[in-house]
């Protein structure tokens, strides 16, 4: 991956990027996806944001290579502290952490108001979807979008939320599965999801044979298998 040839990923998270968006890429581990979007000239400026040293200092100089000091600030900086109000930023792209990573992310800045609330979230969790879309509920997001796409035999999920003026409560059902995703049901959806359902049967097949008492354990299992199976065939 360079600024020229982005992942898959990255590639469908720039996709989901308006184009002109004033972008604020958090953990942005060499500035990989605001240079190519500049490059590309989808977008002319944007904040990359780490909180790490050495891929801070990747980062500079990726963005330095490419000359675009002008358009791209890099900042190091713990989540949305890399944004200033006079940032104008429209977008907000966090990818590649996990999904209560990103959440606190997002909670950090709602709380340090640094998300001024109408900026577009373009999220891409590589596990805990669920815990994302929980957190977007109860903050009043809508999620316009999403994507989920295979690479190297991963599968990831890619959330698009913006905050709208009519609020949509989500569903438990929903914020596991996504529903957009849902309702779209597609390839690599339903192979995610026989994948969850063949490693909760194998933990569910040990937990019957453990000593001790996993009684609760088990009930969760059981009724987390059951939805996932519904979902599989097709019922609503
Ligand atoms: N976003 C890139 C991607 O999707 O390919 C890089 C993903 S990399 C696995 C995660 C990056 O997020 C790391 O460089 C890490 O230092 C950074 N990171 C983790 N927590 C952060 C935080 N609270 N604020 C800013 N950056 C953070």
């Amino acid at each position: 991956m360079n600024e020229n040839q982005l992942s898959k990923r990255l590639e469908r998270v720039g996709e989901l990027v308006p184009e002109h968006s004033r972008l604020a890429d958090i953990g942005s581990d060499h500035a990989y996806l605001p240079v190519a979007l500049v490059l590309q000239k989808k977008i002319t400026f944007a904040v990359a944001g780490e909180v790490v040293e050495g891929p801070y200092q990747a980062a500079k100089k990726q963005v330095r290579k490419n000359g675009l000091e002008e358009q791209i600030t890099v900042r190091l900086a713990d989540g949305l502290a890399a944004v200033e109000t006079a940032d104008q930023i429209s977008a907000v792209t966090i990818c590649g952490m996990g999904g209560a990573l990103i959440r606190d992310i997002l909670d950090a800045g709602w709380k340090n108001q640094r998300l001024a609330g109408n900026e577009r979230l373009i999220l891409q969790p590589n596990i805990g979807e669920k815990t994302l879309r929980d957190w977007l509920t109860v903050h009043g997001y809508t999620i316009l979008e999403e994507d989920i796409i295979e690479e190297n035999k991963k599968i990831y999920e890619i959330i698009v939320a913006k905050r709208e003026t009519t609020r949509i409560v989500y569903s438990e059902k929903e914020r596991r599965f996504g529903p957009i995703l849902l309702n779209k049901r597609s390839e690599v959806f339903q192979k995610k999801w026989q994948r969850e359902l063949k490693q909760r049967e194998t933990i569910l097949a040990q937990l019957e044979k453990a000593t001790g008492d996993p009684q609760e354990k088990i009930g969760q299992l059981q009724k987390e298998i059951l939805e996932i199976q519904e979902v599989l065939s097709n019922e609503s």
